[in-house]
């Protein structure tokens, strides 16, 4: 059974993190939020003061982490005192699950190989109900030695495990990704609230859509509409979930990368002006499946 040091145990690094545990390794966890260790402590972590003490004597070190600028700071380089990478045993696997931007996720890769150390960055997808369930799909950036020394742990907190190429390439296709998302929790929620102005029930259109030409994800399993997906942040005031900021930060991501790559983006745009206005109205830290309540007439 490996030790393993967990950095940010917060909506899905927490659930992550007790999944470790159930699998039977030796979980430490470190998080700016008390209240967050606290929780992986409840789960049967142990707790770790700093990020250098978390990373520590481990055999691995995940991180789940906000973003970019967390990510470079928590992970820093070679002689950085109390960054992770400078804290870490020789051997010790570094594994990066944050969504951050391709180029952080080249430099902190950088920045490790330097110093001998393995490293892969696996952004997921499948939400907090994923994370709970150990369903998420990893998309895994990386030299393939190091994803095979990581797949068997991926494989614990996901479901599906794939491999997208070397570093940067699992970032790329995770922005992609939640952009798609983005556009389609837009559609399915103007869906829903557009039947609701009709004057039909929300639940007549999930169930034809969820067996018709509408059907997506976030329809199925994450319906905005309260009471119709079971486990949804919907049915919950739409806490605890994937935070507008966070979806809002992805779509800068997708859209920044389609202006350097040239390729239009008139709806994945359209999606980020969205959940700005989303985060601006005071709805940053709800779940994005939120955003219906922006759309709802009556
Ligand atoms: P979260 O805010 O719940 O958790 C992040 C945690 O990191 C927080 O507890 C925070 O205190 C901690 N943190 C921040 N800076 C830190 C530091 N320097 N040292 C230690 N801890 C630090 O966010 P989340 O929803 O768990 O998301 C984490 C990552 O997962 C993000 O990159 C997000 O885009 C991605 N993601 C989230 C979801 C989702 O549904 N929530 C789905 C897929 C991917």
């Amino acid at each position: 059974m490996a030790r393993i040091g967990f950095i940010g145990v917060g909506n899905m690094g927490g659930p992550m993190a007790a999944n470790l545990i159930k699998a039977g390794h030796t979980v430490t966890a470190f998080d700016l939020s008390a209240t967050a260790v606290d929780a992986a402590v409840s789960a049967g972590c142990s707790r770790a003061d700093s990020a250098a003490a978390c990373a520590k004597g481990q055999d691995i070190v995940i991180t789940m982490l906000p973003a970019g600028p967390h990510v470079r700071a928590v992970y820093g380089a070679k002689g950085e005192q109390g960054s992770v990478i400078d804290s870490v045993d020789p051997g010790t696997l570094l594994i990066d699950c944050s969504t951050i931007d391709v180029a952080s996720a080249r430099t902190v890769a950088g920045n490790a190989e330097a110093c001998g150390l393995e490293m892969v960055e696996a952004p997921v997808t499948g939400g907090v109900p994923g994370a709970v369930a150990g369903t998420l799909t990893m998309i895994v950036g990386g030299p393939a030695a190091a994803f095979e020394k990581a797949k068997p742990y991926l494989e614990i907190v996901g479901g599906k495990v794939v491999h997208c190429g070397e570093a940067g390439a699992g970032q790329a296709v995770k922005i992609c990704n939640n952009m798609m998302l983005a556009i389609n929790m837009i559609g399915v929620a103007e869906g829903m609230s557009l039947i609701r102005g009709l004057g039909i029930d929300p639940s007549v259109l999930a169930e034809v859509s969820t067996a018709g030409s509408g059907n997506s994800w976030a329809l199925t399993n994450y319906n905005p509409e309260p009471g119709l997906t079971e486990g949804a942040p919907a049915n919950n005031g739409y806490k605890p979930g994937f935070a507008g900021a966070m979806m809002a930060k992805d779509l800068g991501l997708a859209v920044g990368a389609g202006v350097e790559t040239g390729v239009p983006l008139a709806l994945g745009s359209a999606a980020a002006q969205m959940f700005q206005l989303y985060c601006a109205g005071g709805m940053a830290g709800d779940d994005m499946s939120g955003i219906i309540r922006m759309l709802k007439s009556k």
